[in-house]
Parts: C-alpha cells; sequence; structure tokens
C-alpha cells in the first residue's frame, strides 16, 4: 500500500461502535462505514464513494484497510482452498475456505504458529510467532470472501481452529467473534462460530462467563493423562480432570453441547481400553465427538488409525450412548486438513517463520 506505514492498525480491530467518524457526523456515518467494510466488502476507501472525501483520505492516513501484505491461494480438489497470509511484519498465518452445498465455511487462525505443541499438529511444529489481532483474524474472513469473489456476509460458519490457541489469545479472539456477530458487522449467528481450544480450564470457565452462546470444541485426544502428556507437551498444565469440570461449568452457565476433538493415531489413543474411558469422562456431559483420522504431514512419526480400529472406537462410544462420529478432513492434498496448517509455500515446502515456544 502506497504510502500507507505497515504500522498502522486496521479498522477491523475495533468494534463497528468504536469506528472513527468526521467531526459532526453521528451514527449514520459510523453505520455507512461498517456497511462498506463488511456488506459490501470494500477493498479500499476509493471505492467508499458516498463518503466524504476529507474522511475517506483521514482513514486511509490512520487505518490500514488490508492488513496482509501478501494473499496466495492454494486451491484443494475437494473445493476449499488455503489461504497463506503474509503480515506487515513478514510473519505469516493460515485460513482455509470450506466451501459446502448450502454454507461458506472459514477456518480462522488466531497466532502465527502455536505454542501448544501438540506432536501430531504440523502448526505445533512450528512453535510459536505471535499473536494476532483482533482485526487480523476478522480481516482473514474479509480475505476469503474477496479472494473467492462474494460478500463477507455470505459467511455462515466460522470456525476458530486455525493456527493458535485462541484461549491464550483471549481479549482478540474474543473480540473477533464480537466482530463476527456484531449486526452492524458480520451478523452472523453466535451457533454458526466455532471455537477450539486445547482445554484451558481457567479460561473456558472465563468464556462461560461471557455468555457467548458459541460452539466449544476441546481438543482432548486422550482420556488419560499419560497419553495426553505424551501427545500434547503442555498438558500437565491442564488436568483432564479439570477440562471436564470447566465444561460442566460451560454448560452449567447455559453454553450449549460441547464438541470433543480426538485425532486417531494407530496405536497411540485407539484402544477399546481408551475408548471405554472416553466414554466414562463424558457421563453428564452433552458431548459430541468427532474422532478425526490423522492428516499426515513430513516427519510427524505418526500413522492414522486403520478404519477398522476407528470404526470398532466408535462402536464403543455409541454403545455407552455417546454422540459420535467420523469427520474426515477437507483440504488435504493443500495441506489445509486439521493439523496440517504449517505455512507451506507453493513448492509445498514448510517455511516456519515462527521463533521458539515460550
Ligand atoms: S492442535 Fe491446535 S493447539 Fe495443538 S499445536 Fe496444533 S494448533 Fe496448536
Amino acid at each position: 500500500m502506497v504510502g500507507v506505514s505497515a504500522s498502522l492498525p486496521s479498522p477491523f480491530d475495533l468494534a463497528v461502535a468504536d469506528l472513527p467518524i468526521p467531526d459532526g457526523g453521528g451514527s449514520y456515518r459510523r453505520a455507512q462505514l461498517a456497511t462498506w467494510l463488511y456488506r459490501r466488502g470494500a477493498r479500499s476507501y476509493a471505492e467508499m464513494t458516498d463518503l466524504p472525501e476529507a474522511w475517506r483520505t483521514t482513514l486511509a492516513q490512520r487505518y490500514r484497510l488490508d492488513p496482509f501484505d501478501r494473499v496466495e491461494r492454494f486451491p484443494s480438489a475437494d473445493g476449499s482452498v488455503r489461504y497463506l497470509l503474509t503480515l506487515p511484519d513478514g510473519q505469516r498465518t493460515e485460513a482455509v475456505y470450506m466451501p459446502y452445498d448450502d454454507r461458506k465455511t472459514v477456518c480462522v487462525s488466531s497466532m502465527v504458529g502455536c505454542p501448544a505443541g501438540c506432536a501430531f499438529c504440523a502448526t505445533g511444529a512450528l512453535g510459536f510467532g505471535r499473536n494476532l489481532t483482533r482485526g487480523e483474524i476478522v480481516a482473514q474472513l474479509l480475505a476469503v470472501a474477496w479472494g473467492e469473489g462474494f460478500a463477507p456476509r455470505e459467511i455462515r460458519n466460522v470456525v476458530l481452529m486455525g493456527m493458535g490457541e485462541a484461549l491464550l489469545n483471549y481479549d482478540a479472539a474474543v473480540g473477533a467473534v464480537r466482530t463476527m456477530i456484531d449486526p452492524e458487522a458480520l451478523a452472523m449467528s453466535p451457533r454458526r462460530i466455532t471455537l477450539s481450544t486445547v482445554g484451558l480450564p481457567s479460561r473456558i470457565r472465563k468464556l462461560a462467563d461471557e455468555g457467548l452462546p458459541l460452539v466449544l470444541a476441546v481438543s482432548l485426544h486422550a482420556p488419560d493423562e499419560e497419553t495426553r502428556r505424551r501427545i500434547i507437551p503442555t498438558a500437565h498444565a491442564a488436568p483432564i480432570a479439570e477440562i471436564i469440570s470447566s465444561l460442566h461449568h460451560w454448560q452449567a452457565t447455559g453454553g450449549r453441547r460441547v464438541t470433543i476433538e480426538y485425532t486417531m493415531l494407530d496405536g497411540v489413543n485407539d484402544s477399546l481400553q481408551q475408548a471405554r474411558a472416553l466414554a466414562g469422562l463424558l457421563v453428564g456431559l452433552r458431548a459430541h465427538v468427532n474422532l478425526i483420522p490423522f492428516n499426515p504431514w513430513p516427519q510427524s512419526g505418526f500413522r492414522t488409525s486403520p478404519r477398522a480400529r476407528i470404526d470398532a472406537f466408535e462402536a464403543v462410544l455409541e454403545r455407552a450412548a455417546v454422540s459420535v462420529s467420523v469427520r474426515f478432513s477437507r483440504g488435504r492434498d493443500a495441506g489445509g486438513a486439521c493439523g496440517q496448517l504449517s505455512l507451506r509455500g507453493a513448492a509445498g515446502k514448510a517455511t516456519p517463520e515462527a521463533g521458539p515456544r515460550p
């Protein structure tokens, strides 16, 4: 962007109620700007022809509309598209567009890389780069809408399941959700927004107390401490019992059914005994279990469980009256499936920009 500093904030960092308006302008002006940003998906202030020119000039000097220096698009054969997004400081993050018959879904990131370091996740192997701002999270939706050629409000579902642990970037992630559900911004139903976490009990309780009727997805991946700590190095800070207790709090405060994410790793967490233990953990909780066949990536050291074992694991849960399904990820061939996001460039090579884990 010629003449615009890379360090400027973006208007997407602000709630609609806080958007700057010119002297003497009222809520009408604010609504006009919000319409251009979120309803029409303007890509430049110059497009906003019904705004006074002096205001547009001021906005352009103070707020960078597109917070990404470079947007690269990697389509998958199944119709999903991975977006590789370069930020002004050179760091990179990713979003994934997943079109379904009746709805447009976008998976967004909350960080560059991730500090959780899950052993089966390519993002975890990158380490932690930095937190994204509220605007950088929201703008991923705009980048996808611009890239695919539809209005931002056509996005029906958002999953905060890309790079990063959203609850470790709490204010930005919750702020971004508030923009998504704001009737003057993206006007989404909170019930169509899923926030995924590796399981941070105190943050789950805090989120419950926000009263946002989101879908909460918890990456459990193992029913016992030993296995879980083997595949999620940070799990020692959050015992499984505390995570389950925080999910009961989530539901007691009006939260909806939770989703339990469980990546199926051959010979690691896929025994029938572990299936029975998982069912035992979920007694009394309204939960749906997603069994996710592991999506391979170079040097992961894991294999996905054989289909017969996944079916047997699922059957144990069904017999225990646990709601369960097997979920195959989209975008595998473009490096955009669950656990595969690794800043892979055009040559299919991982190019980590992130630094060491904190
Ligand atoms: S699975 Fe999620 S929490 Fe774990 S390393 Fe990957 S992005 Fe981070």
